[in-house]
């Protein structure tokens, strides 16, 4: 039921092939581009498609700090392998002080036809840090946003038209479960 549409090479014209990934992240100082990064993630039935705000999620989390969770690694490896694809020679152009920034998660709700909606976590950002943690055999760690956080920066489409996300009422990532360093309110009270 899910799809992702992938570009795997791109060829810029006096410049050549070049990775895309360094390409969508503007890693490439021959080109002044200034990217602004979006992870999209398309779902048939209805066509639609989810674009987050990397950028702006990254925001998110440096506003309101929390704890990282633990990929599972089948998880992962199950993302890695169906749900995403991996430029493989992008894992050696990452840059050393940028492989252990947390990947970031997001959780919505999916409805594989026929049955009721179920939570489904994807990956928004580090698909490559993930898969370069991977090969080597070390955990990979995460952000979750909070159900809140993550529609405030999610573009939902349907058959190309901008629409409202469906809710699923009562459900939903909270700040508890996404780790959010919350302030005690006997602190907050000592303050006032
Ligand atoms: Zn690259």
């Amino acid at each position: 039921m899910f799809m992702d549409s992938i570009i795997s090479r791109v060829i810029l014209p006096g410049v050549g092939p070049v990775c895309p990934e360094c390409l969508s992240r503007g890693h490439l100082p021959a080109l002044r581009l200034s990217p602004r990064e979006v992870y999209s993630f398309g779902l048939t039935e209805p066509q639609s498609q989810l674009d987050w705000d990397v950028d702006a999620a990254r925001a998110l989390i440096a506003a309101r700090p929390r704890t990282t969770q633990r990929l599972d690694p089948v998880w992962l490896n199950n993302w890695l392998t169906e749900r995403t694809s991996v430029t493989a020679e992008h894992l050696d152009h990452i840059p050393a002080d940028k492989l252990d920034e947390p990947a970031i998660l997001v959780e919505i709700m999916a409805c594989p036809p026929g049955a009721s909606p179920q939570p489904f976590r994807i990956l928004i950002d580090g698909t490559h840090r993930a898969a370069s943690k991977q090969r080597d055999r070390q955990d990979c760690w995460a952000y979750l946003l909070t159900e809140e956080e993550q529609r405030s920066i999610c573009t939902y489409r349907v058959e190309g038209q901008v629409v409202e996300v469906s809710t699923f009422p009562g459900r939903g990532v909270g700040e508890r479960e996404a780790g959010i360093i919350l302030r005690s309110a006997a602190a907050s009270d000592a303050v006032a």
